[in-house]
């Protein structure tokens, strides 16, 4: 416009020059001049004709700019009022810039323009841009859109989602740029990731979470819920909570916890609940108050444990601590509670109480031979009988192995007491059932103590009870007494005597004696048996049938019993140097060393320690030893076997006297008990007799050899040799004496008289 606008009055100034001067009479009329007028009015006409023109067209020009601006303007407010970035991509130069709109001078929009060659696109994020950019390019897709991080002015990542198409293309159709909006999503990016972590975190928790809503419906559940309850979340969605409501809690529980939650927002407790199947769980639960975001609207989110299992395990060693699990009675800790409660009562009433402490007789050479399994049935059907007799009302303890106590409250006098043991004594007159084949008869030995008579504390009321039973027991088993302060010398000999046998070993108070053993058919001693005794230096002589359930019970027996062996190997040895031959050495073993521990060991190291031959060695073992754990004993008998060492079982006849059973075992020989030999030869021995010979001629069909023990008299030597007994043992022979005076008997034996008689046909 300006030049065209310039250039007009020059163009007229040159060409019309020469009339310039005549200008006027043309315009006032003089008719020469009239057709200047005529084509000077003209031409005025067309020029102004001409810049009318000229002005509407700058006008729609100066419209259509202020066209543009304003919506250059809107762009501007759009891009500035959506928050987006405008970005263009140059293919060819892999520039990108992009436009951002900020408020500017006098509150004025200004876009910023930014040409970042670097792109500031995340490193780890650029590879799928580049991808989808690609994409884009070769037109796979309609639009690009991708959303990646992109480095702020703070140095740290924006999350933005961009979208763009291609805009223009060169002659090849390739495209030349791109260009779109972006948006930063980073707050959205942040919500989104710790939705997702959220749902993740509840998805995974162990614990059960339910979201309920204000009237206690299920709004929403997670996996552990579905894993605890069995109850998918659909099932439970919509419904109310009271659907897991267990019959254990009445109404007004359920009830009482809503009101909590509702009015504190909070309740916490443990709650029984119910699974669809119809079984119950115990759920510690830990419930919050939250208004949902958004609605504002308030939930209850409950978090829930399964502590059914560590409730059972408490109420377990609860029950552990306080009751016996073999017989489920009270126990030790259980016992002392009660009693201390029974005597407050009883100083109250001024009653008596009395405590009765039962031990089993002989129950440990059970527990050892028949096995623990045997063992544990014989204390379930004692602590039954114990129950029963005792009665209601009264505490049955087992304190102890094969101990037991009964409490008894109320009483008038001691005496009661009294009765109710004798109650309890004759009640296992009735012998216990071990299984469909077995019965046995096991008998108590009672001791009782009577607050406020004997004890005025829990603790003295259970030891004197000990002491009493221990009364017992010296008095013969299957009786009872009750606590007298002269017993407590007893029992203190009882320990000190342990404590003496303890260092008995090492003081080298301990010796064998050895009692020979002679065969009825040719009459030569055909053996010994090793037999021990123990000489205190303060107690004196104290006798095997003393000490020896002492070492038993102390568990003192494997020691002494390891003693015994190597020392009757010895001997043994010794013997055979000295060139006596053909007689063999018999040695006691307790159950403890057959059963518990390596005696095939110990015998081969006795033997090989001294050079004493094996099959001169007999191990003498009691029946009821052998007769029940028979798998155990046999293996070990085997092995014993092995080594060449002959088995005899001891005082045969006593126990449970099962020949077709002992045929099991490898056994050599029976040793009839003095019990049975004593009466033989006097009149009225009918049934001893009918048992020794049956128990002969019973052995011999086995290719057993019996030998005969405690002979005394020359009758039961006639009785023994007439029924072909093979040896006899006893003081009808000689006495047990020590080592010396038996090798000298032993030389002696050829000229005795004895021999003569018994070698005569
Ligand atoms: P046992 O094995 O039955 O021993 C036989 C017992 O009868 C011995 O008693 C012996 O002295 C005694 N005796 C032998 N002949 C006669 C007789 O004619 N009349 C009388 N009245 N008694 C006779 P002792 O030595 O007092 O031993 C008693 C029990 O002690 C033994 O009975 C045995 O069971 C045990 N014992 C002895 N020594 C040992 C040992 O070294 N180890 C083990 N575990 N027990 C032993
Ligand atoms: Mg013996
Ligand atoms: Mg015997």
């Amino acid at each position: 416009m300006q030049p065209a606008h310039g250039s007009l009055p020059h163009r007229m100034a040159g060409r019309d020059r020469p009339a310039t001067g005549a200008l006027a009479p043309l315009l006032f009329g003089a008719p020469a001049d009239a057709a200047w007028f005529a084509l000077l009015t003209g031409l005025a006409a067309t020029i102004v004709g001409l810049l009318l023109v000229l002005r509407r067209r700058m006008r729609a020009l100066q419209r259509q700019q202020q066209d543009l601006a304003e919506q250059q303007e809107r762009l501007r407010l759009a891009l500035w009022a959506s928050d987006e970035v405008f970005w263009q991509y140059d293919v060819a130069t892999d520039a990108l810039e992009s436009t951002r709109i900020v408020p500017g001078r006098g509150g004025m929009l200004a876009a910023q323009v930014q040409r970042d060659p670097a792109h500031p696109i995340h490193p780890d994020d650029l590879p799928q841009v580049r991808a989808d950019l690609r994409a884009h390019l070769r037109g796979q897709t309609p639009m690009f859109v991708s959303e990646h991080r992109v480095r702020n002015a703070a140095g740290g990542w924006d999350w933005y989602r961009a979208r763009g198409r291609a805009v223009a293309r060169d002659a090849q159709g390739r495209v030349t740029r791109i260009a779109g909006t972006a948006r930063n999503v980073s707050h959205e990016q942040r919500q989104l990731r710790e939705h997702r972590i959220a749902a993740e975190v509840m998805r995974n928790m162990a614990e059960a979470v339910v979201v309920l809503d204000a009237q206690f419906r299920f709004v929403a559940v997670n996996d552990a819920f579905t894993r605890m309850s069995g109850y998918s979340a659909e099932a439970v969605l919509g419904q109310d909570g009271a659907l897991l409501n267990s019959p254990r809690h009445d109404a007004g529980f359920y009830q009482e916890a809503r009101r909590q939650m509702a009015e504190s927002g909070r309740w916490q407790g443990e709650m029984w609940q119910r699974r669809g199947d119809g079984s119950e769980f115990l759920c510690a639960v830990q419930s919050t108050a939250i208004s949902e975001p958004g609605s504002g609207q308030r939930l209850y989110v409950l978090v829930a444990s399964d502590i059914t299992e560590r409730r059972q395990i408490e109420q377990e060693l609860r029950y552990l601590a306080n009751f016996d699990p073999l017989t489920d009675l009270p126990n030790r800790t259980l016992l002392a509670e009660r009693m201390a409660q029974a005597i407050v009562r009883a100083r109250r009433r001024q009653s008596k109480v009395a405590l009765l402490f039962i031990d089993l007789d002989r129950f440990k050479d059970i527990n050892d031979s028949l096995g623990h399994a045997a063992g544990d049935r014989i204390l379930r059907q004692v602590a039954q009988r114990l129950r029963e007799t005792a009665g209601p009302g009264q505490t049955v303890a087992r304190i102890g192995g094969d101990e037991f106590t009964v409490l008894l409250e109320d009483l008038e006098a001691p005496e009661q007491a009294d009765t109710c043991a004798q109650r309890l004594i004759a009640r296992f007159d009735e012998p216990l059932r071990l299984d469909d084949h077995q019965e046995m008869v096991i008998t108590p030995s009672i001791g009782i103590c009577v607050y406020p008579d004997h004890a005025q504390v829990p603790t003295d009321l259970l030891k004197h009870a000990d002491t009493a039973m221990y009364q017992a027991k010296a008095a013969g088993r299957r009786t009872f007494r009750r606590y007298d302060a002269s017993m407590e010398g007893h029992s203190r000999r009882r320990a000190n005597l342990v404590a003496a046998l303890r260092r008995a070993c090492e003081r080298g108070e301990l010796e064998l004696h050895y009692q020979p053993q002679v065969s009825l058919r040719n009459g030569r001693i055909v053996g010994v048996e090793a037999l021990l005794r123990w000489h205190s230096a303060e107690f004196g002589e104290i006798p095997p049938a003393q000490f020896v359930p002492l070492a038993e019970e102390s568990g003192l027996i494997p020691a002494i019993g390891e003693w015994v062996l190597a020392a009757a190997c010895r001997t043994l040895a010794d013997w055979q140097r000295a060139g006596v031959h053909g007689v063999s050495m018999a040695v006691n073993i307790s159950a403890a060393q057959l059963l518990h521990g390596d005696l095939a060991g110990s015998v081969r190291q006795a033997l090989e320690s001294c050079g004493a031959s094996a099959d001169a060695l007999e191990l003498e073992l009691t029946e009821s030893m052998l007769m029940a754990n028979a798998d155990l004993a046999a293996q070990r008998l085997q092995a014993l076997r092995e080594l060449g060492v002959a088995i005899a079982v001891d005082d045969f006849g006593t126990g449970y006297s099962s020949l077709a059973y002992l045929r099991r075992l490898p056994i050599t020989t029976l040793k009839i008990d003095k019990a049975f030999i004593d009466d033989l030869g006097q009149p009225g021995d009918g049934e001893d007799a009918a048992i020794t010979t049956t128990v002969i001629a019973m052995a011999h069909s086995l290719g057993l050899g019996v030998v005969a023990e405690g002979v005394e008299t020359d009758a039961q030597l006639g009785f023994l040799r007439q029924h072909r007994c093979d040896v006899v043992q006893g003081f009808w022979l000689a006495r047990p004496m020590p080592a010396d005076a038996c090798l000298q008997f032993l030389r002696a034996w050829d000229g005795d008289a004895r021999r003569q008689a018994l070698a005569a046909p």
